[in-house]
């Protein structure tokens, strides 16, 4: 039987450090001469020892650069990490491979936007999160308003057909017209996938800090629920479709990757900080560049199969059953569980159906990470 497999690529450089990312990112002083060619080095090296956990069963299905900020690197980064899994895996594809990158308006100039084209990229991502100066600094993101207004026509002209951007609503500032005129500006420039994320407080990241400081303050739910409707509303009226918590596309323009990654399918990482999935085990590469450069710290466990597959279910918004949550939770967590069940579904987050099985309401998708986290 063949399995469908993706393969990561982590670029970890970023112009400046956002205040809401938990990601593993690098600030522009890493960035010298050396960090490109010794970079690379160690990825081939990487992914030369991750091939070898795959098998002749695997069928490559996607490659996706993600970062960090992808497009700050330069195009013979993916030039040869692309040339070589192709290499590899030649008479082993599908017919069409997905190669992703993600990129920021301001590194994706017209040259590194063709360098990544050339260099077999077909699928572009850009992180602009919104198009309100005052939004973007209560994230912490740098703004350049040309890169932002040019950077879709950059892509097309490059050649990408297949074009996604980022958006983070529930941001105080961010009004319902504003939300909106983003959304109306992607669908006119012929954007076809957009990732519509909810702002998290993740731990740790100075935004959190910032607000338990309260010197920012963080959105009502009943705001950020607003911003939610709206975006479901629009995108679906615009023929988009919802096929994950956060991910809308136009027919046939899903990111491959995604569901890859959600219908529990092999994939390898490679770079800092990159996580795999391959056989019964899951590598993570450290969080640190000189142990990542160095080949230290890397730790392998035991995959979940229940669990993790559970995760992504939720994720691709199918019908969810407690007897398959039975087999991920011991007795005691189970009976916890059963509790919440019915809490959650009375607050309007789950709606019950029959055999013990339930899914997710619109209200409770908004906060389905939380409630995985409450259920499980
Ligand atoms: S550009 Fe993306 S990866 Fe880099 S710090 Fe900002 S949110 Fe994180």
């Amino acid at each position: 039987m063949k399995t469908l497999l993706g393969i990561y690529i982590h670029l970890p450089l970023c112009d400046v450090k956002c205040a809401y990312c938990d990601f593993f990112s690098l600030g522009r002083r890493h960035e010298d001469a050396n960090f490109w060619p010794q970079y690379l080095k160690r990825l081939k090296n990487d992914l030369e020892d991750k091939l070898k956990l795959v098998d002749n069963s695997h069928v490559l299905a996607s490659i996706f650069f993600g970062g960090g900020t992808p497009s700050r690197a330069p195009g013979y980064v993916f030039e040869e990490i692309i040339g070589r899994v192709k290499n590899y895996f030649s008479g082993r594809t599908i017919h069409h491979v997905e190669i992703s990158a993600e990129a920021n308006p301001e590194s994706f100039t017209a040259e590194k936007a063709l360098a990544m084209f050339k260099a077999g990229v077909n699928r572009i991502n850009l992180g602009i999160q919104s198009r309100d100066p005052e939004v973007l600094h209560y994230l912490g993101r740098i703004y350049s308003k040309k890169a932002y207004d040019s950077c879709l026509a950059i892509a097309r002209a490059a050649g990408f057909t297949r074009i996604g951007i980022d958006l983070i609503h529930g941001v105080p500032g961010l009004s319902l017209k504003t939300l909106a005129r983003d959304l109306q500006w992607a669908l006119q420039e012929g954007v076809n996938h957009i990732s519509a994320y909810s702002l998290t407080l993740e731990e740790g990241t100075a935004l959190t800090t910032q607000v338990k400081a309260k010197q920012k303050h963080n959105l009502s739910q009943r705001r950020q629920y607003l911003h939610y409707q709206t975006t479901v509303a629009l995108l679906t009226e615009a023929g988009f479709q919802r096929y994950e918590i956060s991910n809308y596309a136009k027919p046939g323009y899903e990111c491959l990757h995604n569901v890859l990654y959600w219908k529990y399918r092999p994939y390898i990482g490679i770079g800092v900080a990159a996580h795999s999935f391959v056989g019964d085990s899951r590598i993570a590469e450290p969080c640190s560049l000189t142990d990542y450069l160095n080949g230290h710290n890397q730790k392998i466990e035991p995959a979940i199969p229940e669990q993790d597959f559970h995760i992504g279910s939720v994720r691709l918004l199918l019908p969810q059953s407690l007897s398959r949550l039975k087999k991920i939770v011991n007795s005691e967590t189970l009976l916890q569980t059963k509790q919440n069940y019915l809490k959650l579904s009375a607050q309007g987050y789950l709606n019950l159906l029959s055999g013990e099985r339930f899914q997710y309401t619109q209200q409770g998708l908004l906060y389905a990470d939380s409630i995985l986290h409450e259920l499980t």
